[in-house]
């Protein structure tokens, strides 16, 4: 039984809070605090059957969180605010002798730029104040760290290649809006694409290489290649891997939105003077568009996101794909949520209860495949994010 901080009142957090309530033999106890406490008081008015206690917080100031922690003592501070915020809140965890997990990895406000550097700069200091930080416990990254592991574990004797595949064909009725923070999901989008293979990372202009992949459940999607987080510590962990890339769908419709407002300028990061004062125009085109938490109503179709690995068992070529399908309207029904936030959220909070449960136990900084997959396998399922496999057929 254990209480846990947990901070940003988004979308994301709106399912990890649920979650953690559902889960009530781990998580006994909330407090959940955010830049806008107003947002904090709609998810928790909703919860009943375990205490839950709002407050605000600017998560870039870790004086500001150390204090939180200072009073409420949590054993795990879970953070679902914005990747700007996960050193902050690391240092206020340092400074206060407690657990640490996040679902995105860091990043400068000022630059584009995803890497694990500045969070594994942290594992001596973590691993001296003998506290556990689990970096990267969303769906990608996370549970496709975790399948990739457990690939790895009960199917190859060598992996060759991993390409992970993230496909949303839902439609959410809007004409342009991201399923997760805007500002992070077009930083992300708008940079060059990279992949690796034998032993180097390369980049490639924006959205310039797709095909057409097959997703069960959900028929043939154009698949762009992008940059994304976990293909850097999933080869640091099983460095035999040869080759990784990360395919993601994009409607006509959202590309076209994209572009137009790359070429105006819109998704800039760099300050620009207007009526005397500098804004950022990806933050100002934040303001106008629909935050993602708000997106669930009317949403229908599915997500799929899944894992091909190839490579070896017993001496012969073996191929696998591992995934799950989620439902935008079943999500809905049951969290309030759009099938993004709830692909997040939930192992949100089983990478939590991992820890808390001491199934995943370290001192250090660590990513999701560094631990035995199994237990989390076990029970992804039974909180919402069933998976499935199929051998012997290349999607990808
Ligand atoms: P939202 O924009 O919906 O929510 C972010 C929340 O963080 C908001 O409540 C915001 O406050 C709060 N916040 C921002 N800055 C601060 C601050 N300085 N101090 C305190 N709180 C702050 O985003 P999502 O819920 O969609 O995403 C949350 C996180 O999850 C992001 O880091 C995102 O990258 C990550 N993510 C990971 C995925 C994965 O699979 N691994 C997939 C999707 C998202 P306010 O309401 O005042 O703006």
């Amino acid at each position: 039984m254990s209480k846990v901080l947990i901070i940003g009142a988004g979308g994301v957090s709106n399912v990890v809070v649920r979650k953690c309530a559902q889960n009530s033999s781990v998580y006994s106890e909330i407090l959940l605090a955010s830049r806008t406490k107003s947002k904090c008081d709609a998810i928790a008015q909703d919860i009943k059957n375990i205490p839950i206690h709002t407050a605000k917080v600017n998560a870039d100031d870790p004086a500001e969180v150390a204090a939180l922690i200072r009073d409420f003592k949590p054993e795990l501070v879970l953070n679902v605010a914005l990747p700007y915020q996960d050193l902050p809140i690391m240092d206020a965890c340092l400074a206060e002798g407690v657990n640490y997990l996040d679902a995105a990895n860091y990043e400068p406000k000022d630059k584009a730029h995803f890497e694990y550097s500045w969070q594994w700069a942290y594992h001596d200091r973590f691993k001296k104040a003998g506290i556990m930080a689990l970096l990267g416990s969303g769906f990608d990254p996370g549970v496709t760290n975790v399948y990739t592991a457990y690939a790895k574990k009960h199917y190859f004797d060598s992996v060759d290649t991993l390409d992970i595949v993230d496909c949303n064909a839902g439609n959410h009725g809007q004409a342009f809006a991201t399923n997760f923070n805007p500002e992070i999901n077009i930083r992300e989008v708008t940079q060059k694409g990279k992949f690796y293979k034998d032993g180097n990372f390369y980049e490639i202009p924006p959205m310039s290489e797709h095909k057409s992949v097959d997703y069960p459940q959900v028929g043939p999607r154009e698949s762009y290649l992008l940059w994304h987080e976990e293909l850097e510590s999933l080869v640091k962990f099983i460095p035999e891997i040869k080759q990784a890339r990360f395919w993601m769908t994009f409607g006509q419709e959202y590309l076209t939105h994209l572009r137009v407002l790359e070429d105006v300028g819109m998704t800039r990061i760099d300050p620009v003077e207007f009526k005397g004062q500098k804004i950022i125009p990806l933050e100002f085109l934040k303001a106008l568009l629909p935050e993602p938490g708000t997106l669930g109503q009317n949403y229908t179709g599915k997500t799929c996101i899944g894992c091909q690995l190839t490579g070896t068992k017993d001496g012969k070529p073996q191929t696998y794909f591992v995934y799950n399908v989620c439902d935008h309207a079943e999500c809905f029904k049951e969290v309030k949520a759009q099938a993004v936030s709830y692909t997040t959220g939930v192992p949100v909070m089983l990478g939590g209860a991992m820890m808390l449960t001491g199934k995943w136990k370290g001192e250090g900084v660590f990513n999701m495949e560094q631990f035995d997959p199994d237990p989390f396998m076990e029970e992804i399922g039974k909180w919402g994010l069933p998976w499935h496999e199929i051998f012997g057929q290349k999607l990808v």
